[in-house]
């Protein structure tokens, strides 16, 4: 089969990790007889600097004609001062409306051999956990009515957060089919206490569940469920919940897994285009050193092939070659933790998946 992607390098470490990834999937494209085509533009800082936009609309025009999206990071000190529209950031936020993504994927999943990295109690590591969690990204408070006001104490501020039956309905399908070719087990995260909004959602992931009887569905109110992530992660497999707790939850995930250079991310919308990127930013500190870690961008790639292309044995080829490579004892600087090993290059890394594959 032959697939053409969009290659969004980015800032700081993106390209040098983007290209770890390039050279895994021209690997599994020669294994397997798949042609990849590989188109780059311009997004974050770089673009500013090339075309004053950090999101032209050449690359808004090459990401719809691609069958999907792969993005190093954007972001860095240099940028820092511009006013708001013209920051790397906001091309994220441009970039994942103009393609329609409204479905965050994060997998959280502490390796076994990365257990001395997890920052959890000893025996809540030694069990392991491996949870994916779904947030809603295009709805929700950080989209709703905003503004300020004279309140009766004087000048007040206030967002709004508001959904739809649609938007609820439509990411709780998104959760139970992922929840089916996973442990048929999904969390829904609310507030429905306390919030109208998170009565709604409880009531249509309710309704959507009736249609999945195959999967088990349970609710837990947002602060009950930041605690029982550190508490008892294991009993997570599919978790859904709207924008603003899926980004604490999903930023609380993956700091428990310990490695911020592991984790990958899918954006999805209703079609097979998606935009699959590292968890982590540009980190400009390590940036032009060639440590980066590139197994969060390669394991992104990997869930390219799954989610978009349908590619499932080879997806579970490239995430078994990195299991391989972390099990026979290497790491990047940022993984080694107490294991006294010497830290191998972003280069060395990728050279070592590719001989596992
Ligand atoms: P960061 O994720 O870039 O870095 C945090 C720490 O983790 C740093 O010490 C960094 O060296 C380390 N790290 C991150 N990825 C690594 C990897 N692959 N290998 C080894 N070490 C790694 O977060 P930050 O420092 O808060 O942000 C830096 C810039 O990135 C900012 O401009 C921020 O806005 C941007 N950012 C972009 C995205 C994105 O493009 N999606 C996401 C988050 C932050």
């Amino acid at each position: 089969m032959e697939f053409n992607i969009a290659l969004l390098k980015g800032d700081g470490i993106g390209p040098e990790i983007v290209d770890s990834a390039v050279a895994v999937l021209n690997k599994i494209g020669g294994k397997y007889s798949h042609k990849f085509n590989f188109s780059e533009y311009l997004m974050g800082g770089c673009a500013y600097d090339k075309t004053g936009n950090p999101l032209p609309q050449e690359t808004v025009d090459g990401c719809l004609a691609s069958d999907s999206v792969l993005l190093g990071a954007v972001g860095g000190p240099k940028w820092d001062t511009l006013p708001g529209h013209l920051r790397p950031e906001k091309a994220l936020l441009g970039i994942r409306a103009a393609l329609g993504l409204y479905t965050n994927l994060r997998p959280a999943k502490l390796y076994p051999a990365l257990k001395e990295a997890c920052p959890l109690r000893e025996e809540v590591a030694a069990k392991g956990f491996d949870l994916l969690m779904i947030r809603e990204l295009t709805g929700g408070i950080y989209f709703g009515e905003r503004g300020r006001r004279d309140g009766k104490n004087g000048l007040e501020a206030y967002d709004t957060e508001c959904y739809s039956e649609m938007e609820v309905e439509r990411i709780a399908r998104v959760a139970f089919n992922s929840a089916r070719l996973r442990n048929k087990n999904v969390i829904s995260i609310d507030k429905a206490n306390v919030l109208e909004s998170s009565r709604l959602w409880r009531e249509v992931v309710h309704r959507v569940a009736a249609e999945y009887p195959d999967v088990a569905c349970t609710d837990m109110l947002v602060d009950n469920a930041a605690m029982q992530l550190i508490k008892n992660p294991q009993q997570f497999d599919v978790v859904v919940t709207s924008n603003m707790f899926g980004d604490i939850l999903s930023d609380e995930s993956s700091q428990i897994t310990g490695s911020i250079g592991m984790l990958a991310s899918a954006s999805l919308g209703d079609g097979k285009r998606g935009l699959y990127e590292p968890i982590h930013g540009s980190a400009p500190d390590i940036a032009g050193k060639g440590i980066a870690n590139p197994i969060a961008t390669v394991l992104s790639a990997a869930m390219m092939l799954r989610f978009s292309f349908g590619l499932e044995k080879e997806a579970d080829d490239m995430e078994n070659a990195v299991n391989r490579v972390l099990n026979d004892g290497f790491r990047t600087a940022d993984i080694v933790g107490t294991s006294r090993v010497t830290p191998l290059s972003t280069a060395q890394m990728t050279e070592k998946i590719l001989e596992n594959l």
